[in-house]
């Protein structure tokens, strides 16, 4: 049923990408019991169902992190540009509402806190160790590194990480996640595979 309200919903995070997501985050609830999930990058919410679902499922919450207003490929112009999301009044991309019409249809409002803003300065206000971190942000390569920089400290050992748009041949996507997330997070030994599928990979924090 959720996944349903899922796959209805406007993104970019394909079916099995999603329930491993979801997988992910349900063992990670079970490892970190009572840390909350932290999402970079909603959109409207599609993955948010999956995620946010597993922190219900866990008695914990996900803190959904966006300023709403579209990374660089979303604006008119690019290739992700979607007109629908644009708001009359300012011109201006904005997910928002969409997003709260997400949450509200697969009815995880109580649990899933929203919380708009840019990622590096919600980041730099952060205090609470994270059970799960899920990073699907902007994909420029300062944003990306600024995102691995900014949040992954706060992933509590034993804790996850997951990342969405890894691609270690460039034929595939563009390399900012692979290169200024995936491999800086492998690199400092803190951070091993788990698992992957498709572009989602999973790592855990092992010191
Ligand atoms: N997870 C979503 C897709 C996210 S798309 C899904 O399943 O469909 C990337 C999102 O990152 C966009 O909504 C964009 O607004 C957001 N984003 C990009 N750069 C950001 C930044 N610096 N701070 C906050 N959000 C950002
Ligand atoms: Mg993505």
């Amino acid at each position: 049923m959720l996944r349903e309200i899922a796959l209805s919903t406007t993104g970019f995070m394909p079916e099995n990408e999603g329930d491993a997501l979801f997988t992910a985050a349900i063992e990670a609830g079970a490892n970190c019991p009572g840390l909350p999930f932290v999402e970079i990058g909603s959109y409207c919410g599609r993955s948010t169902v999956w995620f946010g679902e597993a922190a219900r499922l866990c008695n914990t919450v996900l803190h959904a992190v966006d300023h709403h207003g579209g990374s660089e490929e979303n604006q008119p112009g690019w290739e992700w540009h979607d007109t629908s999301l644009v708001d009359k009044t300012t011109g201006c991309l904005n997910t928002l509402p969409h997003f709260e019409h997400t949450m509200q249809r697969a009815q995880l409002s109580q649990v899933v806190k929203t919380v708009v803003g840019d990622s590096p300065v919600v980041a730099a206000a952060w205090t609470e160790p994270i059970a799960m971190l899920f990073i699907d942000g902007g994909h420029g390569r300062e944003v990306a590194r600024n995102d691995y920089l900014s949040w992954t400290p706060h992933v509590c050992i034993g804790g996850t990480l997951a990342i969405h748009d890894v691609f270690s041949d460039p034929a595939l996507g563009g390399q900012a996640p692979y290169e200024e997330i995936y491999l800086p997070a492998k690199n400092s030994g803190k951070f091993i595979d788990v698992s992957s599928t498709g572009s989602l990979h999973i790592l855990r924090r092992v010191k």
